[in-house]
């Protein structure tokens, strides 16, 4: 069993959560001081409405595309020995790019092969947000939720795609608009297999051909 809350906000009228191992710490106060000089160096005049309130909304929404909520990821013993492929579709996420600290959103395609444990539907989704609630690059997230996954059910197998849009690619920089980007992060079976990585692929194509 695990309590999982990726976040902690330092805040005093917050209780404290417990954190996954490597989860971010979020100092409020010194973002907050960080965002005031970011906006005056942007040229915000000082004293102005948004020099003076930008600073907690900008901490606020960027602390809570980082903060999932506390839930916890149950197992049950596999005792209909249920070995065929387990698939959860276009669960859909946002993250924040560690490059340029920008969203990037999509869907995700969860492929599971069970072992001795299966985990409820709706917590593999929650694993989704657990990690998507961390600046990282997508590449890293899949990874994130594919380890996961095969740590924590021991399961013969685990494929995770992701499909998204990134704000830093469709929005500056090359100004790719409508670009999707596609991860996947394999594991066991689901990697090494070529009939159960076909199995995979076949069922999430439509999910390729989209971003979100
Ligand atoms: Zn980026």
């Amino acid at each position: 069993m695990l309590e999982a809350a990726p976040t902690e906000v330092q805040e005093s009228k917050r209780p404290p959560t417990k954190l996954l191992p490597g989860s971010p710490v979020i100092d409020v106060d010194a973002a907050e001081r960080a965002a005031a000089a970011l906006l005056t160096a942007f040229g915000v005049p000082e004293g102005s409405e948004a020099a003076v309130r930008t600073p907690a909304r900008m901490v606020a929404g960027l602390a809570e595309l980082l903060t999932a909520s506390p839930w916890e990821f149950t197992t049950f013993p596999n005792w209909e020995d249920q070995h065929e492929l387990v698939l959860v579709r276009d669960v859909p996420f946002t993250s924040v790019c560690a490059h340029h600290v920008l969203p990037f959103s999509g869907t995700a395609q969860i492929g599971v092969l069970p072992g001795e444990k299966i985990a409820g539907l709706s917590k593999l989704a929650r694993v989704v947000e657990m990690f998507a609630a961390r600046m990282q690059i997508q590449e890293e997230l899949g990874q994130q939720i594919a380890a996961f996954l095969e740590q924590e059910l021991d399961c013969r197998g685990v494929a995770v795609m992701l499909s998204a849009e990134h704000v830093c690619m469709t929005r500056r920089g090359v100004r790719a608009y409508g670009s999707g980007t596609i991860t996947i992060a394999t594991r066991g079976r689901l990697r090494d297999d070529h009939t159960a990585r076909s199995e995979f692929f076949q069922l999430v194509r439509p999910a390729a051909g989209r971003t979100a």
